[in-house]
C-alpha cells in the first residue's frame, strides 16, 4: 500500500501525485518540485535533485538517509536511489498519468457492455501506446518499462 499525495511546483502551475513505496519516507523529504516552466529557478545539484524531462525534484537527502538508518535500511539515500526505486517519485511514469489513466477509462466505458474482450485489448493496446510516447519522450520511470 502507497499513501498518494498530490504536490504542487513552486510556481503552483502544475501539480503531480507522488507515490511513496512502503511509506518509507514522509512527504516533507521533497523540499521543492518544479514544473518546466518554474525549472530555471531550481539550482540543480546532483546531490539533492533529479531532473526528469524539465521537472526537478529537490530532496532533503540527509533527512531520507536518517529514515533509512532508523529502519535498519542499509542503501545510501541519493535522489536516483529515491527516484527509481520509488520511495518519492512520480505516481505512474510520469506527471500525469493519473489523468491519462482515467480518460482513457472513460472514453472506452461504453465498449465495457458491449464487448468486454475487445475493451480490455483496446485499453491494453492505447495504454501501450501511451507508454511508448513517454519512453520516447524520455520520462526517467517509463526507460525501465
Ligand atoms: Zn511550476
Amino acid at each position: 500500500m502507497c499513501m498518494n499525495e498530490c504536490r504542487f511546483c513552486e510556481c503552483g502551475r502544475n501539480s503531480v501525485y507522488l507515490s511513496f513505496r512502503d511509506n518509507l519516507l514522509p512527504p516533507e523529504v521533497l523540499l521543492t518540485l518544479y514544473c518546466p516552466h518554474c525549472r530555471p529557478q531550481a539550482a540543480l545539484d546532483r546531490d539533492t535533485t533529479l531532473e526528469d524531462c524539465g521537472w526537478v525534484l529537490e530532496y532533503d537527502v540527509k533527512r531520507a538517509q536518517a529514515y533509512f538508518d532508523l529502519r535498519g535500511f542499509k542503501q545510501r539515500a541519493t535522489p536516483e536511489f529515491l527516484f527509481d526505486e520509488g520511495y518519492l517519485s512520480w505516481q505512474g511514469l510520469a506527471p500525469g498519468d493519473e489523468a491519462v489513466n482515467a480518460r482513457l477509462h472513460r472514453r472506452l466505458e461504453p465498449l465495457v457492455r458491449q464487448d468486454y474482450a475487445l475493451y480490455l485489448q483496446t485499453l491494453k493496446t492505447e495504454w501501450t501506446a501511451h507508454v511508448a510516447g513517454l519512453k520516447e519522450a524520455g520520462w526517467r520511470k517509463a526507460q525501465a518499462t
